[in-house]
């Protein structure tokens, strides 16, 4: 069982949008969880990894990532047109004498060389990223890094979600937004903390992302960042959807000045400790009892 004291509990932090505050979330959550608890994180924004900035984890290991992409034996090749045909993403294209692959819009999901009737399709890795493992003051860490210009953030968020060893919690960060790399990421986790800020724009985010974890049936709380600027209607909206503020974080210029020199909240306030302590705590609280009522 998920989430009772002691076990293991995979917490996403996501935002429907950038620059709300979510790594700096999901950092001093783990950093606060450390000292009580067996914690990994796991950065899954693989476009824009940014958690190692905040913990300067020693990386001790390094794994690439490659996505299969086709290779057609040409003398055998008969030019019928099936690849291009079964092809979503138009990666392949069949001339009258010539097959063309498109390596950068192959999503490495095997349908061609499945379908090619000759069988002269045969597969080759092409490297979109690379994953790194390491640990950081008592507390794993990974990350993955997709190489700038490729567009396939999916494996490499599957390759570093494969080191949770759930055996402790699992704290992982989500790309903001709401496409397909957050699903990928959020997918399995027992909660979804959703870190907003009360503006127009915050709001407008926060809806899509309620709607997408809610999709993936995964219980959802908010952290309300740089609350004091802004409207109430977060929090209004919040009422109505009877979805929980579990930690509001003011607009202080002191916490900005720790983040932008790569300082965590926690250790540059450590009073904070206590509240994302709570935090978790409240966590819990929700995955147990939406857990005892499932049983039911
Ligand atoms: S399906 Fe096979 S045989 Fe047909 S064009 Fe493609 S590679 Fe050639
Ligand atoms: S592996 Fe899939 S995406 Fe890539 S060329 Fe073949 S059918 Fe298209």
């Amino acid at each position: 069982m998920w989430g009772k004291d002691g076990e293991s509990m995979i917490i996403s932090v996501a935002s429907g949008k950038g620059g709300t505050g979510k790594t700096l979330v999901a950092t001093s959550l783990a950093l606060s969880l450390r000292d009580k608890d067996k914690v990994q994180l796991l950065d899954c924004d693989v476009e824009e990894p940014n958690a190692h900035v905040l913990l300067k984890p020693i990386i001790t290991g390094s794994e690439s990532v490659s996505i299969p992409v086709p290779k057609v034996d040409e003398d055998k090749c008969t030019y019928c047109g099936k690849c291009a045909e079964v092809c979503a993403y138009n990666a392949i294209a069949v001339m009258k004498q010539k097959v063309l692959v498109f390596p950068e819009l192959c999503h490495g999901c095997g349908a061609c060389s499945y379908l090619c009737p000759e069988k002269v399709i045969s597969e080759e890795g092409r490297e979109i990223g690379v994953v790194e493992s390491g640990h950081s003051d008592g507390m794993e860490f990974v990350h993955g890094k997709l190489t700038i210009g490729e567009a396939m953030a999916t494996p490499i968020i599957r390759k570093v979600k494969g080191y949770a060893n759930h055996e402790g919690t699992v704290i992982i960060d989500v790309s903001p937004g709401t496409s397909c790399p957050v699903v990928e990421a959020v997918k399995d986790s027992d909660f979804c903390l959703l870190v907003t800020e009360p503006t127009p724009f915050g709001l407008n985010d926060l809806v899509l992302a309620v709607e997408t974890v809610r999709q993936l049936n995964i219980p959802c709380g908010i952290v309300l960042n740089r609350t004091g600027v802004g409207d109430r209607k977060v929090e209004e909206y919040c009422q109505k959807e009877d979805i929980p503020i579990l930690l509001t974080i003011p607009l202080d210029t002191k916490i900005a000045g720790f983040y932008s020199r790569g300082i965590p909240l926690v250790e540059g306030l450590p009073q904070w400790k206590g509240s994302f302590l709570g935090l978790s705590d409240k966590i819990r609280e929700i995955v147990n009892e939406r857990s005892g009522s499932l049983k039911r």
